[in-house]
């Protein structure tokens, strides 16, 4: 499938830098792409046609396409279908790229859990009013690997945590729990010195789904606001964390 992008117009012509070029080219693109709803597949056209399409240098274009690239956007390919063709962003990078962001922007414990309560008292309320026998299947059976294989939220990820924001149904939700529950994840393994309390910590996830499953919101995110406060207990102050 091919389809035709539209042409770039470039802010300030002659005078850009070429590096804010390809940015700003890069950025064309992609808001084409959100517009059109992420046609994943849809080959924008081969080099030659985007450059006489966009007038811009080769070497612009090419960084363009890099920006792209790294943004999870579009790809060249190669061969006889071959061109810039729109992908879809892989998650697991985009999460990365957040997590390392907020580790090196230096986020605080307090910044960090604060956030996590505001996000997390929110997904428990959502499925307190809603959970279908699936999602509740689901959160059971991350309870019971995480019992058998005592794991906690210090050493596993923070399963339970990342499913009940998946569950909402809210992408966006998701996203950001995932990120700042891996944030959390990769500075416990700053505190080995300190042994979690994982018994504790899987009974208090235990309590927290009894909660939601019989839609006691009020119990069910004060059990979470109470879990959240005993992990950022676990995080000294005076340390990132
Ligand atoms: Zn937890």
């Amino acid at each position: 499938m091919t389809s035709t992008i539209d042409p770039f117009v470039p802010p300030d012509a002659g005078e850009s830098a070429s590096p804010r070029l390809a940015d700003e080219l890069a950025r064309h693109i992609e808001s084409w792409i959100m517009r059109h709803e992420w046609p994943v597949g849809t080959v924008l056209g081969t080099e030659s046609e985007l450059l006489t399409r966009f007038e811009v240098s080769r070497g612009v274009f090419r960084q363009a396409v890099s920006v792209l690239e790294q943004h999870g956007a579009a790809r060249m390919r190669v061969g006889s279908h071959g061109g810039l063709v729109v992908i879809a962003p892989d998650p697991s990078g985009v999460r990365r790229s957040a997590t390392m962001y907020l580790d090196h922007a230096l986020v605080t414990a307090t910044d960090l859990f604060s956030m996590r309560t505001l996000l997390e008292l929110d997904c428990v309320s959502s499925l307190s009013k809603h959970l279908t026998a699936d999602a509740a299947e689901r959160l059971h059976a991350v309870l019971e690997d995480d019992r058998e294989t005592e794991t906690s939220d210090s050493v596993g990820a923070q399963s339970f945590h990342v499913l009940l924001a998946e569950l909402t149904g809210n992408p966006a939700m998701k996203l950001f729990v995932e990120v700042l529950a891996g944030l959390t994840f990769e500075r416990s393994h700053d505190l080995c010195a300190r042994t979690p309390d994982t018994h504790g910590i899987n009974l208090a996830h235990a309590r927290i789904l009894e909660a939601i499953e019989v839609g006691d919101e009020v119990s069910a995110r004060r059990r979470m606001q109470r879990h959240l406060e005993a992990a950022r207990a676990f995080h000294p102050d005076g340390t990132l964390m």
